[in-house]
């Protein structure tokens, strides 16, 4: 699809490093319009050829862990060693309660007025689905705008974590001191997702760091929570308010996506993640069709109803339903 003339101006801005033409371009691509829609492909398309360069880091945690303490420190620490960083959010709870988890915009202050930095928060309407479409579009506007780390980050709710590992390249889990006292309290889904865990306020109680670290290192051993790669995730202690242990922190991540790259296992998985963007919008789409459709919708309260009252069963129910779909 050829861009209009002032998609083109924008996608130009977005690639001289504009941060305000950024900012715009990902609400352009947030709007529920549909021709803000037409020109958001147009745009994403005009900027593809722009996008990939990125390293693409996802960090979760429950609220309190410390992220945006650990995101604003290892932001400043990489920019100082050069690189661009930007910050995007999936939130879920934004958009279900319109109050926020990861808090409001004066997180992260220091890096959100630097120049190399970019800082955006969840959108905060849609379902997780559409929170999490829009923020893998923002990470390849982030990327056409020279950013050269797109750090997203979630909270530990519902299934944002699955979402935010399914588009990025590594998955970071940040835990409490406490955490090896209680591993039944640390979702294994969670865990099978990590690349690598990180135990923050190690500052608070080094001791307990220390412990958690083992504990949590041998859990991931013997339940065999192994990264997708044949290597248990490795489990590092730093301080995100002191900033001790995030030199360490980074070089793990250099480290891991050095391995991925050298046995192609990064771009396998950028290649996977692609084809489920695709399929995740192609299975939006016919749901929201099947939910809209005129004739299902008629018949649905009745068969409903005789599924809860056991006289039809689900299958048959379905299938009346996928007919009415195809046939009219
Ligand atoms: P988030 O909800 O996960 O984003 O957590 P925040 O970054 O907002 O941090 C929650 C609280 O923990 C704040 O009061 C931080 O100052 C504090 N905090 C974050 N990291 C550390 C750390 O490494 N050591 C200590 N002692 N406090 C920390």
């Amino acid at each position: 699809m050829a861009a209009a003339p002032h998609d083109q101006v924008l996608a130009d801005a977005v690639t001289h490093r504009d941060r305000r033409a950024l900012a715009k371009a990902i609400t352009l691509i947030e709007s529920t319009r549909a021709d803000h829609r037409a020109q958001a492909d147009a745009l994403l398309d005009a900027l593809l050829p722009c996008t990939g360069q990125s390293l693409r880091i996802g960090i979760s945690g429950v609220p309190g862990v410390g992220k945006s303490t650990f995101i604003e420190a290892l932001g400043l620490l990489l920019i100082g060693q050069g690189h661009r960083v930007a910050v995007l959010a999936v939130d879920p709870s934004s958009s279900v309660s319109g109050g926020s988890i990861l808090g409001d915009k004066t997180r992260m202050e220091r890096l959100s007025i630097n120049d190399a930095a970019f800082v955006r928060p969840s959108p905060t309407s849609g379902a997780l689905g559409g929170v999490a479409e829009h923020t893998r579009e923002a990470m390849l506007l982030c990327e056409a705008a020279g950013f050269d780390i797109v750090i997203v980050e979630t909270v530990g709710v519902g299934q944002s974590e699955t979402a935010v590992a399914g588009m990025t390249d590594l998955f970071v889990l940040l835990q409490l001191p406490n955490a090896g006292d209680d591993l039944q309290a640390i979702k294994r889904g969670v865990m099978e997702l990590a690349d690598l865990v990180a135990i923050n306020k190690a500052d608070i109680d080094d001791a307990a760091a220390t412990r958690a670290q083992a504990q949590i290192s041998s859990a991931l051993r013997i339940f065999a929570f192994q990264g997708s790669h044949g290597h248990a995730a490795p489990v590092l202690k730093l301080s995100a308010l002191k900033g001790d242990g995030l030199q360490a922190f980074w070089d793990a991540v250099q480290a891991l996506a050095q391995q991925r790259r050298d046995c192609g296992a990064f771009d396998t998985r950028r290649q996977a993640q692609r084809q489920a963007w695709l399929w995740d919008i192609v299975h939006a789409r016919l749901r929201a069709d099947f939910e809209q459709h005129a004739a299902v919708r008629e018949a649905l309260p009745r068969l409903l109803a005789e599924v809860d009252a056991a006289r039809t069963a689900p299958t048959v129910a379905a299938r009346a339903l996928l007919d009415l779909f195809e046939k009219h």
